[in-house]
């Protein structure tokens, strides 16, 4: 499959957030299990199987947006029966980087191609993915409704659009537990794990500020989608969200 591209002016730097990931590239992959005691991987498969792209016809061709080091992309991979092609997209080279390591080493690697772009301004043809996928990404993109209307804009009409992101804790008790670990523990481990308590202090506070799951649900309408809908998991401390291009 070919991926179609156009041409945008080069994008101003995010300074922060490219700094960040910069810095964790390296040990993201440990440190999210580390954050998250494994669960974004149970997360990860819930949007996989949600989305549940298609084993066989016409290939199912996805886009994953912010997809680092290749977690959500692999993952439509295997679930397609190898059927996927999947865009890795992500502003950051050291980030994608690491995925085309980690594909180079799986079977389905040959299924994932990888390329450098802002989401708020992508360098692609309208309506040729069946699917976009952002996870753990869009909290970081300085201008989420530009982003999300790009989604739209690369989709294919019936294109899905979906999104992983951490969100506001719905449990009462969970709430105080989950703001203990991410103010206290969270940039404690960054600085014992990756020798970065500031990074990873910014990615808690980028949680703070997120809008809600109903607050987003409204963006993503907003932004031209249809059937929007969201989902909790582990007591709303993540969201998966989800729309359609019709
Ligand atoms: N999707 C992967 C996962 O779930 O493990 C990686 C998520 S990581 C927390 C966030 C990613 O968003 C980083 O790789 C970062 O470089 C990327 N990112 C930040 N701003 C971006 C932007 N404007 N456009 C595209 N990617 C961006």
């Amino acid at each position: 499959t070919h991926f179609g591209f156009r041409d945008v002016a080069p994008d101003e730097k995010q300074g922060l957030v490219n700094g960040v990931f910069r810095n964790v590239a390296g040990n993201y992959d440990l440190m999210n299990d580390f954050m998250s005691v494994g669960v974004h991987r149970l997360w990860k498969d819930a949007m996989v199987s949600w989305l549940a792209p298609r084993k066989s016809g016409a290939p199912f061709t996805s886009l994953d947006m912010a997809g680092g080091t290749g977690d959500i992309a692999l993952r439509i991979a295997h679930r397609s029966g190898g059927h996927a092609r999947v865009m890795v997209a992500d502003i950051n080279d050291a980030m994608l980087g690491e995925g085309k390591k980690r594909a180079a080493t799986d079977p389905m690697g040959d299924r994932l191609s990888f390329a450098c772009m802002n989401a708020e301004k992508l360098p692609l043809e309208p309506r040729q993915f069946d699917a976009y996928t952002i996870a753990f990404g869009i909290r970081n993109v300085p201008d989420l409704d530009a982003a999300l209307s790009e989604a739209h804009r690369v989709l294919k009409p019936g294109g899905r659009f979906m999104c992983l992101e951490f969100s506001q804790v719905v449990v009462p008790i969970l709430d105080d537990i989950y703001e203990r670990w991410s103010f206290d523990v969270i940039p404690w481990l960054g600085q014992m794990v990756a020798g970065d308590r500031d990074s990873y202090q910014y990615l808690v506070e980028s949680i703070r500020k997120f809008p809600d799951q109903k607050a987003f649900e409204g963006r993503i309408r907003d932004a031209g989608f249809s059937r929007v809908t969201h989902r909790n998991f582990t007591g709303g401390i993540a969201a998966i969200h989800s729309g359609y291009k019709i």
